[in-house]
């Protein structure tokens, strides 16, 4: 039996729509829209396509969208100081500093710029305070990835209270947070990562498996639970034959669309757990809509709470 595909997209649009009159809203009470800030380092072909959705969908929302660039030479000093200058920007209520940052500026360049974020435009979820505030589950401003999950969990009914789940991945961005999200909804939690001893055993006692480590095709049958809800969190650019031709089968769509651009993304969970799982996420089409509705609804609460109009 195969599984039934959790939309992501038409889960997206809900959260987009939603929002709409909040923005309409703010905009009327603060004479401008809420804004959202995005840095951009460098020349990275990935990173600009993100970068490019990011900021369509926020102008599609009525948010005002900026894209701030630095050349791949800049210092992690110019980098920082830009930030600082978004902090005190009166029209932007949000900034994301789109990773990867380039290596020149250091193994701890991310946690650098973090650090300098006001947590009140941290509209990412990963400033020290607002992973704190997640800790405790009383945060405002969460990871948007996982936090678009478990809205997808909840609206497309997967039961959370009392489902024991598996994370794998455990990521500051993904994995971590994404097993405080699922703790706090009453899950029994479990967070795997690459020196799990029997990993496939592991994730086979999951109700709900969430994939985050970005190997395509990682998860197999043997991974789900027949009837679980597998989330496929995976993103991995794939211009690799045979790793396409293990997972699609010649005259499948996604098949096609690799003979045809050469490369195509593709998530960790092979297509044959759709035999095992009774929901799945596929990709594309399932977080990634929802990680972008996620930072749209985080700007607009930033904005908001900025404003002192919340609640
Ligand atoms: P990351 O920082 O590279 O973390 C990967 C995690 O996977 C690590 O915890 C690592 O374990 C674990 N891992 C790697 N190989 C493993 C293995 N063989 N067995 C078990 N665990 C393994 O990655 P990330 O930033 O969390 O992203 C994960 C994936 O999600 C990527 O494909 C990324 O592109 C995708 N992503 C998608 C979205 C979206 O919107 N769709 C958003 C964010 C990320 P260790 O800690 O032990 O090294």
């Amino acid at each position: 039996m195969a599984a039934r595909l959790l939309d992501g997209t038409a889960v997206a649009n809900q959260i987009r729509a939603e929002a709409a009159p909040d923005v309409a809203a703010f905009t009327a009470r603060a004479g401008r829209p809420p804004g959202l800030a995005i840095v951009l380092v460098g020349d990275d072909p990935a990173s600009e396509i993100y970068v490019r959705g990011k900021l369509k969908s926020a102008g599609e929302a009525g948010l005002r969208a900026d894209l701030e660039r630095l050349p791949p030479t800049a210092s992690l000093g110019e980098l920082l100081g830009l930030v600082e200058r978004l902090n005190r920007s009166e029209a932007h209520d949000g900034i994301l500093v789109q990773s990867p940052l380039p290596a020149a500026m250091g193994a701890d360049a991310e946690y650098r710029v973090v650090d300098v974020i006001d947590p009140r435009k941290d509209v990412d979820g990963f400033h020290p305070t607002n992973v704190g505030y997640l800790v405790q589950n009383r945060a405002t401003l969460a990871s948007c990835t996982p936090s678009g999950i478990v809205t997808l969990l909840e609206r497309s009914g997967i039961q959370i209270a009392g489902a024991r789940a598996v994370v794998i991945g455990r990521s500051d961005i993904v994995g971590k947070p994404m097993a405080l999200l699922l703790l706090h909804r009453n899950a029994t939690v479990t967070v795997c990562h690459s020196r799990t001893q029997d990993l496939p055993r592991v994730a086979s006692e999951a109700d709900i498996l969430v994939s985050a480590i970005g190997r395509p095709g990682f998860v197999t049958p043997a991974f789900a639970k027949p009837g679980a809800t597998v989330v496929d969190v995976g993103t991995t650019q794939v211009s690799d034959r045979a790793t396409i031709e293990r997972m699609f089968p010649i005259g499948s769509k996604r098949r096609e669309a690799f003979e045809r651009r050469g490369s195509i993304v593709v998530g960790d969970v092979h297509p044959d757990v759709a035999e095992v799982a009774g929901a799945l996420t596929p990709v594309p089409g399932g977080v990634g809509p929802l990680t972008i509705a996620m930072l749209l609804r985080n700007t607009v609460t930033a904005a908001i709470q900025r404003a002192g109009w919340a609640g």
